[in-house]
């Protein structure tokens, strides 16, 4: 068994192998395998502290109900992106669903504004 085969083989976004060591029974190591991704990311949450350091399966779930939320969830992604945590295609997967959703945000601040002026309307 060379060095290698005892590291786990996930390939991180800076194109360098992952240095943490496999888990039995596994390629990969402890973050890196799919089964255990969902229960590290539980216990991560029960910690109740934020790690943007692991990888682009961790990134932080968030409520989005404004514009506002929309840019502040672009900016964390663009963070990430930068910093080589954030694979560029997720990004575009990202990025077209938070424009579809930033447009029904904006479709129903538009409703709700003209509901409001409909009530004025009717009322005179
Ligand atoms: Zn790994």
């Amino acid at each position: 068994m060379s060095e290698d085969d005892r590291h786990c083989e996930e390939i991180l976004e800076s194109g360098e192998r992952c240095s943490a060591w496999k888990i039995a029974n596994s390629a990969f190591c402890l973050m890196h395998t799919p089964a255990m991704r969902d229960e590290c990311q539980k216990m991560r949450s029960r910690g109740g502290k934020r790690h943007w350091t692991l990888d682009p399966e961790t990134f932080e779930a968030m409520e989005i109900r404004s514009l506002e939320d929309c840019r502040e969830y672009m900016n964390r992604a663009l963070v990430l992106v930068a910093q080589g945590k954030l694979n560029p295609t997720t990004l575009q997967a990202m990025s077209s669903a938070i424009t579809a959703m930033a447009r029904l945000i904006d479709m129903s601040d538009l409703d709700k504004r003209i509901g409001l002026l409909e009530d004025k309307v009717n009322k005179r």
